[in-house]
């Protein structure tokens, strides 16, 4: 049966609300961890504090699944059917996914409803969808042999997931991989497991084998690690800060050199050309700089303006951010939540006093809104004057913060663009489509929009350049590559 919003956030005030291993035979060792909500910071209930021998009892599940052919070899139009129960299953526990990642993350529940949770299932459905209409290929050799080049799942996929849009990461990872053939378990980030252990459960439901998809809960030192240095794991795609991106890496190298693809963190521009309609663009940077209280990875953190039109758009950009809703992340007029966690909140703090011992002048909010009780909430904040050298122009903050820059030229925007060392995502704004055009190549990053922030959507190709990551992409047919391999098979005459 699915809960209400209203179901889930009572059982949440009881400290009633859990995620737990979901491993075939495998009970764990009963140790759990508090949970907590950053709306107010109280007990929302618990999740299972997964280890070493967790992590080897799901790896030991998920090969011998793999070996045995029921989920791997099984045809792609079974698997595909499979799918689209589970996506049909999660369509009739939108509501309830939607309300636990409102309260176990802090996100607003008009967005985990209407954007979160809508996303989550078109990504199930687009690779149920896609499963049974990928092709291998014919070689173009001579009539004496015959080179086939076909697709192959990878084997034991690890998917290590951030915090930020708990449900959506999920499916962009877990969808594809399993729609491939692999067997997956998944680590979901220790503040938000409570929509994956769910979600997890619903696959069961809807016919994905037990051993063939499992959860392992718990801190990134105690499973992260232990599923990336599993000698037979095949493949960890993670998503997450670029540090433990590096670790990941280091724990494949040492162990058996499993594939790792990494989506890791951005701080990207969002440029602004003196052409450019100012009225039309003013909801689009915000959404870019503030949309989830900018823990997106995406997030268009450094403006950059033409010094002409800079004063013209900070009063506009000001004027309609005083209307932008902090709150409850319960409250559906809620736009902007608190942080996910005190060690993060405490980060983003640390960030406004940076900003202005660096001498970049505060021109909006700059507020920790302690009125809003013990959660972490943190206002939305535009500085002006940053200059490349400053840390809010280079460093991720993922939290509100905008550093507004200016340039005088086409040159000097394209040089402070990629004055970064990530290439996540950028966005330009200006009526010339040559300049548009110039600047969309010139720029290093994975994702550019011209006149508006988007990050695409499922049927588009989504990661970084630079330590934005790299091994492949999320979305799109790409996603499909990251979790296939490729043989050859020769038949010679
Ligand atoms: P994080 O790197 O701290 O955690 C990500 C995951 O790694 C979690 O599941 C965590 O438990 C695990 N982990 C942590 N320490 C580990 C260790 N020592 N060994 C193994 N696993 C470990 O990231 P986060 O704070 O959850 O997420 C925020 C970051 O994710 C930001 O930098 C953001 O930019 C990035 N992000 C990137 C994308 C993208 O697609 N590029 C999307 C969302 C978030």
């Amino acid at each position: 049966m699915a809960m209400s919003k209203e179901a889930v956030f009572a059982r949440a005030r009881d400290g009633e609300l859990w995620a737990g291993l979901l491993i075939p035979n495998h009970k764990g060792s009963g140790e759990r961890l508090n949970n907590t909500t950053p709306m107010d910071n109280s007990l929302i209930g618990h999740i299972a504090a997964g280890n070493t021998d967790d992590v080897a009892a799901a790896v030991r599940a998920a090969r011998a699944s793999f070996n045995s052919g029921e989920w791997s070899q099984r045809p792609p139009a079974e698997r595909k059917r499979v799918i689209q129960r589970w996506a049909a299953l999660l369509s009739e526990h939108s509501e309830e996914l939607a309300a636990l990642d409102c309260i176990d993350a802090g996100k607003p529940i008009t967005e985990c409803l209407n954007t979160d949770l809508p996303a989550t299932i078109d990504t199930v459905h687009w690779y149920a969808e896609a499963i049974d209409k990928c092709y291998g290929k014919i070689a173009p050799t001579g009539p004496e042999s015959l080179g086939l080049i076909v697709k192959e799942p990878i084997g034991v996929v690890g998917a290590v997931l951030p915090w930020n849009f708990p449900a959506q990461m999920f499916a962009w990872k877990v969808a594809p991989a399993l729609a491939a053939g692999n067997s997956v378990i998944v680590k979901p980030a220790e503040q938000t497991s409570l929509s994956a252990y769910r979600m997890v459960q619903l696959a069961h439901e809807a016919g994905v084998p037990a051993a063939a998809l499992t959860l392992v809960t718990g801190l990134g030192e105690a499973v992260g690690e232990p599923l990336g240095r599993h000698p037979d794991v095949d493949m960890v795609s993670f998503t997450g800060s670029t540090e433990v991106g590096r670790l990941f890496l280091k724990y494949s190298a040492e162990s058996n050199l499993k594939e790792i693809v990494l989506e890791c963190g951005g701080k990207s521009p969002q440029v602004v050309f003196e052409d450019a309609p100012l009225d039309e663009i003013v909801d689009h940077i915000l959404a870019a700089a503030f949309w989830n209280m900018s823990e997106n990875c995406s997030c268009g953190s450094r403006l950059l303006v033409a010094s002409s039109v800079k004063d013209a758009l900070l009063s506009k950009l000001s004027a309609r951010l005083a209307s932008w809703k902090v709150g409850l992340p319960t409250d559906p007029a809620t736009q902007i939540g608190p942080m996910v966690e005190k060690a993060h909140f405490n980060k983003v703090s640390m960030y406004l006093e940076v900003a202005k011992q660096e001498g970049a002048r505060l021109v909006h909010g700059g507020r920790i809104h302690s009125e809003l009780g013990s959660g972490w909430y943190v206002e939305p904040t535009i500085f002006d004057q940053v200059t490349a050298q400053m840390r809010i122009f280079q460093e991720e903050i993922f939290g509100p913060i905008l550093a507004v820059s200016t340039f005088d030229s086409e040159a000097e925007a394209l040089q402070l663009a990629n004055d970064s060392a990530y290439g996540l995502a950028a966005s330009l704004y200006t009526n010339d489509v040559k300049r548009a055009q110039r600047m969309a190549s010139g720029i290093r990053a994975g994702t550019v929009s011209v006149n508006g922030f988007s990050e695409g959507d499922i049927t588009t190709p989504f990661g970084g350049y630079k330590l934005s990551g790299f091994g492949g992409r999320d979305n799109g047919l790409e996603a499909f590559e990251q979790y296939l391999q490729t043989k050859t098979i020769w038949y010679v005459n």
